[in-house]
């Protein structure tokens, strides 16, 4: 019989932040295939016999394509077995988690899309910055910073159409972004923030005026994966900021019996 996929969303970065449909489905599959922003810690949740298979994507480079992740999910399904695809943050949102589906689709091959806690709405929560609020902003959009073809976004369309404006894969075009929004209209006094490593013990956030943004995130070394913000909201950020990274708590979501007073997670990096 044909195995199913499973592409599941993995969250941010703070592996608690995985859904419980998410977590059944790592506990009973055979194979799981992650890349580089799917918290690693998850791999635990698999069976010990359970393949790994890391086709994780730095930025820039691609050591395995899209098509041979695609061969290898359709291949394993055909094998019988239970494929969880494990994506950051939410398959659907900038994860290529749609070309996965049309692969299955063609194959033939039953699937299923578990959604994921997205960096679009979980970077900014922990930065303390809500991205509508009455008064300061009644619409967000979420944009890349990078197109698939390499050419530049065109921000004009965007960039004040909205209130409050979502940027990912920005860290290591800040300054490109930030100019490219003033000339198509955003005030360079607007606040706008980036946040690194979201819901990690890593996390660094970044407030600014748009046009001060860039120098001050280079100045605090702010490296990817980085989500921008820019808006009225950001100005929220200080009376709200309540994630203090470094203390994540080390807790077994699922250990029936939690301590009462569980220790903190010890730092990866
Ligand atoms: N599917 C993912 C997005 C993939 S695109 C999601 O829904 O979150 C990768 C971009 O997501 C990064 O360049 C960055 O802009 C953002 N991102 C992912 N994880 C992040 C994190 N922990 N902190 C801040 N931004 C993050």
């Amino acid at each position: 019989m044909t195995g199913t996929v499973y592409l599941v969303g993995a969250g941010p970065g703070d592996p608690r932040l995985l859904t419980l449909r998410g977590a059944e489905l790592l506990r009973r599959a055979d194979v799981v295939v992650y890349d580089r922003l799917a918290p690693a810690e998850l791999l635990a949740l698999a069976p010990a016999q359970a393949e790994p298979v890391d086709v994780g994507k730095m930025p820039g480079s691609c050591p395995v394509g899209q098509d041979d992740i695609n061969r290898l999910l359709v291949d394993r399904a055909r094998r019988g077995l239970t494929v969880v695809r494990l994506k950051g943050g939410d398959p659907f949102v900038f994860g290529r988690g749609g070309e996965e589906c049309l692969a299955l689709v063609d194959a033939g091959i039953p699937f299923e899309v578990v959604p994921g806690v997205t960096s679009v709405v979980a970077a900014p929560a922990h930065a303390g910055i809500p991205l509508t609020h009455r008064g300061l902003g009644s619409s967000f959009a979420v944009v890349t910073a990078s197109l698939a073809d390499g050419t530049r976004q065109s921000f004009a369309r965007m960039a004040t159409a909205v209130d409050t404006l979502v940027v990912l894969m920005a860290a290591g075009k800040l300054h490109e972004v930030c100019t490219a929004l003033m000339d198509a209209g955003r005030s360079p006094t607007e606040p706008a923030a980036v946040i690194a490593s979201a819901t990690t013990d890593a996390q660094l956030t970044v407030t600014a005026s748009l046009s001060e943004l860039a120098n001050e995130a280079n100045r605090a070394g702010i490296g990817a994966p980085a989500t921008l913000v820019v808006g009225p909201v950001v100005r929220l950020a200080d009376a709200i900021a309540w994630f203090q990274p470094g203390t994540i708590e080390n807790v077994d979501p699922f250990d029936p019996n939690p301590s009462a007073q569980p220790a903190l997670r010890e730092r990866s990096s």
